[in-house]
């Protein structure tokens, strides 16, 4: 069939469609901004068409990686970040202070890529076992790069004590500041969400929201939105997305960071042992402390799971994403069926699947052409022996 003298039904200016067609309230194209980081935030929020058919709830997916600088949720913490060292005269543009930052990638990459626009030189540590997609990103924005063998925080060549021994000598030299950014501990973190997320997907709603799933790898996501909803919607269910290998399932659940059943060598697990980058912890940080109270649930997710949910959203809908958001949704479900049919689930859609190619998606496979999954297969998916 040849499209070219077809028009699409939107486009036909029939009488009929015009009469019978309600106004639609279309906000118009967003105004001028200024600069890329004029870019981030107001993100799209929608429905998840086969989960919410799937469970008679309604599913939506904050549209994160459509952040426009670094095309992640971590675009709202970079600025705040940057921008709250400039109002503390930490940092000053085209100064030569270079910002220095421990990151599973997407903090770097949106750090990287304000550090351009505002005139700063960036230098990121990262674990050597993130999609190496990544780091090729970073580097192409004219980043440092040191990829730092996988390591408990408590290790001194963890990539997080890294970056910050790496700012501390910076500034000690006297050829110019060195700004850890410091997003797991940094409260400019969660704020972001508090002062961006929150509020948007409030209005977004019309404050008719039953649940919101997000997971945490510093924690501010969680934490920002948690702390701006609960207040207006006391009723709200927050769930914590988690991934295997993490500790703060148990820690919501138990109150512990280990499982009480598991023996007391698993407490002093070396690393969150999952093929899912970017959330996932184990040890409290000062932005899941700051909205702990606040967390509701945890579902814990297998990299199975994950991985058989990516595949399912590219096969019912054609929605690529990344590995945490993979995990987001499949706890979105879990709530879902938990709730009941007719309430509204919103979750995070952190990033991009193409920031996952060569490891998460690598793992994943091509989803196939004339496939027809069930959401069981998805729910009951288990590591291949
Ligand atoms: N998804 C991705 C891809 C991330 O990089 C991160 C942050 N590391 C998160 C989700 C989690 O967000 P938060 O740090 O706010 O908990």
């Amino acid at each position: 069939i040849a499209c070219r003298d077809l028009i699409a039904p939107r486009h036909r200016d029939t009488e009929s469609t015009a009469d019978k067609s309600e106004p639609t309230a279309r906000a118009g194209p967003p105004a001028i901004v200024e600069g890329i980081e004029g870019c981030i935030g107001n993100t799209p929020l929608f429905r998840i068409k086969s989960l919410s058919e799937e469970t008679g709830c309604e599913i939506l997916g904050k549209a994160e990686f459509l952040n426009g600088a670094g095309q992640s949720s971590k675009d709202r913490v970079a600025l705040s970040m940057i921008e709250m060292a400039e109002e503390h005269g930490i940092l000053a543009p085209h100064s030569g202070d270079t910002i220095y930052e421990g990151t599973s990638g997407s903090t770097g990459i949106s750090l990287a890529t304000l550090a351009r626009a505002k005139g700063y030189l960036a230098h990121i540590c990262m674990p050597s076992d993130q999609a190496i997609e990544k780091s090729n990103l970073l580097l192409k924005l004219g980043a440092i790069v040191d990829r730092v063998p996988p390591a408990p925080i408590v290790e001194k060549d963890n990539f997080v004590n890294k970056a910050r021994a790496l700012a501390s000598a910076h500034t000690a030299s006297g050829t110019g500041r060195g700004f850890f950014a410091d997003q797991f501990e940094n409260e400019a973190n969660w704020r972001a969400h508090y002062h961006g997320t929150g509020p948007e997907l409030y209005t977004q709603c019309n404050g008719h929201m039953d649940a919101f799933v997000a997971g945490a790898g510093t924690g501010g996501t969680i934490s920002g939105v948690a702390r701006y909803l609960k207040p207006l919607l006391p009723h709200i269910t927050v769930v914590l997305a988690d991934p295997q290998g993490s500790g703060l399932y148990n820690r919501v659940r138990y109150g512990v960071m280990f499982d009480p059943k598991e023996r007391e060598g698993t407490r002093r697990r070396p690393q969150v042992d999952t093929i899912v980058e970017g959330i996932g912890i184990n040890r409290v940080t000062a932005n899941f402390e700051a909205g702990k109270e606040l967390v509701d649930d945890a579902v814990r997710v297998t990299d199975a799971q994950a991985l058989a949910m990516a595949r399912w959203l590219v096969e019912k809908d054609g929605i690529f994403i990344g590995s945490s958001s993979a995990v987001n949704c499949f706890a979105a479900v879990k709530t879902a069926m938990k709730l009941g049919p007719g309430h509204r689930i919103v979750t995070v859609l952190s990033d991009s699947g193409s920031r996952h190619l060569s490891r998460f998606w690598a793992t994943a496979g091509d989803v196939g052409g004339a496939v027809d999954t069930k959401l069981e297969d998805v729910l009951n998916a288990r590591d291949e022996d």
